[in-house]
This record gives C-alpha cells, structure tokens and sequence, in this order.
C-alpha cells in the first residue's frame, strides 16, 4: 500500500494534463489514420517490432544485426513514402494554432457557390453525366490548378455542367473551386492507391480520394455510370448522398464557422 501510496506522491496536476495531452493527441492521430494506407504501415511496424523484441531476447545475432539495418533504413524511407500525409498533418496544427481566417468575406459568397453545385450535381447526375469538383480549402493545391486549363470564372450550375457535357473540351478531368471562383477545369489529380478501397471504384473516384490524401481538400464525384453523388474528404468517400446530406455536408464543411480559425481544422479530425 505504502508503495502505492509513494508511487502517487510524485503526481501533481501536471502530471494529468501531461497524460490528458498524449491521450488527445493518440486518438486524434488513430482517427486520422484510420482506413488509410498508413494503417498498413502501422501493422508492419507492429511486427517488426515484435520481431526485434524476439530476436534480441534469443540472443540471434544475424537476425538483430538485420533488424537492425532495417529499422536504420526506415528511418530513412517512412518521411520520404509518408511525405504527402505528413505534410498535410503538420499544415493541420500549424493551421489550428497560429492561423485566423477571414470568415465573414467568404461567408454569404459560399452559400450561394454550394447552391449552384448542389444544383449542378443534380443536374449532371439526372442525366448520367459524370464530374468531378475539388474544393480548395487550406492547404494550397495550385500544383494541380496548373495541370488543367485556368479558368477563374464566376460559379454557376450552367457553366458547371457544361464542362462536363462529353465530348466537350474541358470535360475530362477535374475542375477545381478555389473560394468563390472556378479556378481551373480540366485538371489531372493524383490517384489514390489505398489498398482498402471497394474494387468498383473506378478512376475518377480514385482520383477524387487522391486529392484528398494529399491534401485538406473536398472532392465532389457525380458518377458517370450510376449517377451517384459522392463526396471524399481526408482520404475516405461517402457515396449515393441525396441532396439534403449533400447540401448539408457541403455547408458543414466549407462554410466557415464563426470563432473558429477554419471551417476544418486539427482538432475536428475525431468527428468525422
Ligand atoms: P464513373 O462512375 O463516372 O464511371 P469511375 O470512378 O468508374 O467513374 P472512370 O469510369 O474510370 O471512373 O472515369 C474516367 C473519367 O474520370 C475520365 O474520363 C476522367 O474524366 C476522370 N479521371 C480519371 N482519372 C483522373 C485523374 N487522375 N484526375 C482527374 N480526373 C480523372
Ligand atoms: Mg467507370
């Protein structure tokens, strides 16, 4: 008892908000994972740890001496293969700490551009028309911008759906809305190669969860074969919305909400 008495005396307040901190920080980091491909990498992780764990408790020289190289050369690799998603999880602290965003500009100007897209992917998903629309929030995505056709154009469901009529110039690819403007339309996105994936999503789904691995972006999906609406966000897909949960998620999660810094920041990434 005595001991356990001694073993709490050195606990203070400090020592609660220090757990409380690395608690937080864990789940957040889990949820943030969770379903992508960095949750394979973490089992891998797991075994060779425990690989490690053996080999040094047997006493195998050759094996530990292999181990060894190959946490060193992990070391090495895991920023180099995680660089896009580390990225994007240092812009998110530095984001939800240091950054204020001018919410009352964008406000009314937002309203109305998801109108016209809630608008545009019923339009488009009525006639089997397939599109993809990236919303730019925080993290910059100028490098794709620039591998379509720049456009800067006002937002309207007309001018929306007729980049995506077939056959028309701009209607392969993605088009991307930055704030209250069609940035560029014909824009090529990174594919999503997470393993984990339901095998009938085709490319421009893939796509659509590419972008949003490798950035905080929103990506809209009207699919060309069955006409379902989906929306990717931080590297997952919610498919067949109707048009009030798709109305809905879009208000929620690109308007910006007042005293907060941005409409989606570090520590939302456990309500999704
Ligand atoms: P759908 O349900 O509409 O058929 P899908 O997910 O099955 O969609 P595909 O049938 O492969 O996908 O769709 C092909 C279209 O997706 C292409 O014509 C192109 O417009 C778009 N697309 C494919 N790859 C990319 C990419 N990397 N970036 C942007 N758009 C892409
Ligand atoms: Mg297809």
């Amino acid at each position: 008892m005595e001991q356990v008495l001694a073993l709490f005396s050195g606990f203070s307040w400090l020592s609660i908000v220090d757990i409380l901190v690395v608690a937080v920080v864990l789940y957040r980091l889990l949820m943030l994972i969770k379903g992508t491909r960095a949750v394979q990498l973490l089992k891998g992780l797991a075994v060779l740890l425990v690989a490690s764990i053996s080999a040094q408790f047997l006493d195998l020289v050759t094996v530990n001496w292999l181990l060894d190289q190959v946490w060193k050369m992990l070391v090495v690799a895991l920023p180099v293969v995680f660089q896009p998603e580390l990225r994007r999880a240092l812009e998110q602290i530095g984001r939800g700490k240091f950054f204020t965003h001018n919410t009352l500009l964008v406000k009314r100007e937002t309203s109305i551009v998801i109108g016209q897209v809630v608008r545009c992917a019923q339009l488009l998903s009525k006639n089997r028309i397939g599109a993809l629309l990236v919303f730019e929030r925080q993290t910059g995505i100028q490098e794709w911008v620039e591998t379509g056709i720049k456009l800067d154009a006002v937002v309207s469901s007309e001018f929306l759906v007729n980049i995506f009529i077939p056959k028309a110039p701009l209607h392969d690819g993605a088009v991307i809305i930055s704030e209250d403007r069609v940035a560029a339309a014909g824009c090529f996105l990174p594919l999503s190669e997470n393993p984990n994936l339901d095998k009938d999503l085709g490319t421009r789904h893939r796509a659509a969860i590419g972008i949003t691995e490798q950035s905080d972006a929103l990506a809209l999906v009207v699919s060309e074969e069955t006409g379902a609406i989906s929306i990717a966000q931080d590297g997952k897909i919610a498919r067949h919305l109707d048009e009030s949960t798709l109305y809905q998620t879009l208000e929620r999660e690109l308007q910006p909400t007042p005293g907060t810094s941005s409409p989606h920041h570090f520590w939302r990434w456990g309500n999704e």
